[in-house]
C-alpha cells in the first residue's frame, strides 16, 4: 500500500456534566495526550485505521480512569458488562460484543469478529469466543467502582447514569474517573476506521444494551468515521454515527453534518458528544452535555476538548 495522506486521530474518554478542578482535568489530559501520542506516531510508521484504533481501544481500556475494559461501571446487579465495536469504514464492515464479562479488552473481540461470518455476538456468544480465543479470565473491577456501586445501591438507585466524569479529590487519589472511550483513525493510505467501547451507563438493568455496540454509537465508511458518548438511549434515539456519516457519505460536509446532528439533538433535548473524522482530514467533534473528553492529533499538534465551553455545539480543526 502506498502511503501518501496526513493521517489523524480523534479520541474520546466520555462526556458528562463536570470536570472539577485543575487536579481532574490535568490528570484526564495527561491520559488522553499520552494515547494520541502513541497511536499518533504508530500511524506514521504506517499502521492501519483499524489497528489504529484497535491500539488506542486497548490503551483506553487499560486505564482505570476510564468505564471502558478496566475501571469499568457496575450494573445494577453489581456485575460488570462490558460492550465494544470496530467499524472499518474501507471494508464497511462492522463487528462488535455486547455485555461481555470477565475480559481484559472487549475490543479484542470486536476485531476477531470483523473476519466471522457472525460479527456481533451478544453475552453468552462473546463468552464462548472469548474461551475460544483462550483470552485468560479478566476480572475488571476497580475499588473505586465498586465503592460507588455500593453508595448507588444505598440510595436506591437513583442515578439515571454514572457519573461520567472523575471528581478530582477521586481522580488524586485512586486515579479513578469515568467515561466511555472511543477512537477514530484516518491512516496513511487515506481510510478510516472507528471504535467504541464502554462499562455502559452503570447501574442499568441487566440486559440492557449500549449504544457502543451499535452503529448509532459507532460507525464509519470511506468517507467518515465517529464514535459517540453519553446517555446510549439518546444516542440510539438520534441514531446518532450512523447519521454523521450517512450525511458526510452523501456529500455533506463534515462540518454541517455535525452542526445539523447536534442541533437536531439539542432541539430533542439529549444528553451525548462524539468525535468525527471525515476522508479528507477533517476533524470534528461535539456535545449536547456540559463537557466532552476528547484529544486529537491534526498531523502538526495535539489539541483537546477538555476546557471547550461548547457553546456552538460543535468544534472542528
Ligand atoms: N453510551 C454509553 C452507554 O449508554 C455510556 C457512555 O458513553 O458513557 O452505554
Amino acid at each position: 500500500m502506498k502511503s501518501q495522506v496526513q493521517p489523524k486521530l480523534i479520541i474520546h474518554g466520555g462526556a458528562g456534566s463536570s470536570l472539577q478542578g485543575k487536579g481532574g482535568l490535568e490528570a484526564v489530559r495527561r491520559s488522553l495526550h499520552i494515547v494520541i501520542e502513541q497511536v499518533y506516531s504508530l500511524l506514521l510508521c504506517g499502521i492501519t485505521a483499524s489497528e489504529a484504533v484497535i491500539q488506542g481501544c486497548q490503551m483506553l481500556e487499560d486505564n482505570p480512569r476510564f468505564n471502558a475494559g478496566t475501571g469499568s461501571v457496575l450494573q445494577s446487579d453489581g456485575q460488570i458488562r462490558m460492550s465494544a465495536s470496530l467499524m472499518d469504514g474501507a471494508l464497511g464492515r462492522f463487528s462488535g460484543v455486547i455485555n461481555v464479562s470477565r475480559v481484559k479488552n472487549p475490543i479484542d473481540l470486536a476485531q476477531f469478529l470483523q473476519n466471522s461470518p457472525d460479527r456481533v455476538l451478544s453475552d453468552f456468544g462473546s463468552a464462548e469466543l472469548a474461551r475460544e480465543m483462550q483470552i485468560p479470565s479478566y476480572n475488571a473491577l476497580t475499588d473505586l467502582r465498586l465503592q460507588e456501586w455500593i453508595q448507588e445501591r444505598q440510595d436506591n438507585f437513583k442515578s439515571t447514569m454514572a457519573n461520567v466524569i472523575a471528581e478530582p479529590e477521586l481522580v488524586e487519589t485512586s486515579n479513578a474517573g469515568r467515561g466511555t472511550i472511543g477512537v477514530v483513525a484516518l491512516d496513511a493510505y487515506g481510510k478510516l476506521a472507528a471504535g467504541t467501547s464502554t462499562g455502559g451507563k452503570g447501574f442499568e438493568r441487566i440486559g440492557r444494551v449500549s449504544d457502543s455496540a451499535m452503529p448509532a454509537g459507532n460507525y464509519a465508511t470511506k468517507e467518515a468515521g465517529v464514535s459517540c458518548t453519553g446517555i446510549g438511549e439518546d444516542i440510539i434515539d438520534e441514531c446518532l454515527a450512523a447519521k454523521i456519516v450517512v450525511r458526510v457519505t452523501d456529500g455533506m460536509s463534515l462540518k454541517d453534518a455535525m452542526q445539523r446532528s447536534f442541533g437536531e439533538a439539542y432541539q430533542n433535548k439529549r444528553d451525548l458528544g462524539a468525535i468525527a473524522l471525515d476522508a479528507s482530514g477533517a476533524i470534528a467533534w461535539g456535545k449536547t452535555s456540559e463537557i466532552l473528553l476528547a484529544a486529537y492529533h491534526n498531523g502538526e499538534n495535539i489539541g483537546d476538548t477538555l476546557e471547550w465551553t461548547g457553546d456552538e455545539l460543535v468544534g472542528y480543526c
